[in-house]
């Protein structure tokens, strides 16, 4: 009976707990690599998969992670839409964005968080307070709906939309006004797009220069002056055409990596309560990424 109950608690004490990144293509996603080693030098025992999930399977593998008492995890592409009906509740900044890359366990809930707007504002907050800022978001697609709507939870100024198709741009243009109640307007993106005196921000929050370390953000790179905040939003390769441009005219400049480091950063807290550190996660993606 002794002998029994002493393996029963061994058993319980082993089992590690657990959370994933879901996506579709998901192969060399970082993320794995780089919270694995977090959990190592927080001396937290868990484990992070990286699970390719088909838009078809999306329903099953989230009811999957719920039977196997998962404590939440990562959905990418093509999932941080179509999993919210999987879900139980949502956060404010889900909810305004329509978009879920991050899930936690609540007791028998999962509930929805949306991290890459948050992990956006955090790393900008290194270089510059957001708050009465003018802000320009070159893009309106995933990435720069997170972005742009946490900027205005954040109280900038203004926020300036660039995009080459009117109607994805007006839309989120919409959604900030309405919901978030910041000032926006939409510029259509045609030609080099001009920055005006008065901008303080200007993000790339396209794929532009997504594996294309040669790849031009269609700008008149003369409008950029120092004192301005320039930031990408893709990570590899960190060092893209529109940072060394903003660098070479003075501009502060902020890589994708940081962004990535941060949401990771947020998920890792949410999930386990623990604060992981910033420096082992951001070697480990240099490491992953081979720069
Ligand atoms: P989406 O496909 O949702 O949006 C892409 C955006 O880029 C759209 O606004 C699109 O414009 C615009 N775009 C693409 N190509 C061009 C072009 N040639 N000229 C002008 N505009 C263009 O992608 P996501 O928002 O999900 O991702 C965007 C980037 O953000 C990716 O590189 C991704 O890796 C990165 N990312 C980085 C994160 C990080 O932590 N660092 C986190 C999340 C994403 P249109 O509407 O006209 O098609």
């Amino acid at each position: 009976m002794l002998v029994q109950l002493a393996v029963e608690q061994s058993v319980s004490e082993s089992i590690q707990q657990l959370v994933c990144c879901m996506g579709q293509p998901v192969a060399g996603n970082p993320t794995q690599f780089m919270m694995e080693r977090a959990f190592a030098a927080a001396g937290v025992d868990w484990r992070y998969l990286t699970l390719e999930v088909p838009p078809e399977n999306l329903a099953s593998a989230v009811q999957g992670i719920r039977a196997m008492g998962f404590c939440g995890g990562n959905f990418t592409i093509p999932h941080k839409m179509a999993v919210i009906e999987h879900l139980d509740g949502l956060s404010e900044a889900a909810e305004l964005m329509g978009a879920v890359n991050c899930v936690t366990r609540v007791g028998e809930q999962l509930i929805g968080e949306n991290t890459d707007g948050k992990g956006f504002v955090q790393s900008l907050r290194g270089l510059t307070e957001p708050a009465e800022k003018r802000v320009v978001v070159l893009g309106a697609g995933g990435a720069a709906r997170a972005i742009a709507v946490e900027l205005g939870l954040s109280k900038v100024a203004e926020i300036t939309i660039v995009n080459r198709t009117a109607e994805r741009g007006q839309e989120l243009v919409n959604l900030l006004i309405d919901r978030v109640d910041v000032a926006a307007k939409l510029v259509t993106w045609e030609g080099d797009f001009e920055v005006e005196a008065e901008t303080d921000i200007i993000i790339n929050a396209t794929s532009i220069g997504l594996g294309n370390p040669e790849a031009r953000v269609p700008l008149d790179y003369t409008t950029l002056s120092p004192g301005k905040v320039v930031a990408d939003v893709v990570f590899n390769p960190p060092e893209t055409v529109f940072l060394r441009e903003a660098s070479r005219r003075g501009c502060q400049t902020l890589d994708g990596l940081g962004m990535l480091v941060n949401q990771g950063i947020i998920g890792f807290k949410i999930w386990t309560g623990v604060d992981p550190d910033p420096i082992v996660m951001r070697e480990a993606l240099e490491e992953y990424l081979e720069l």
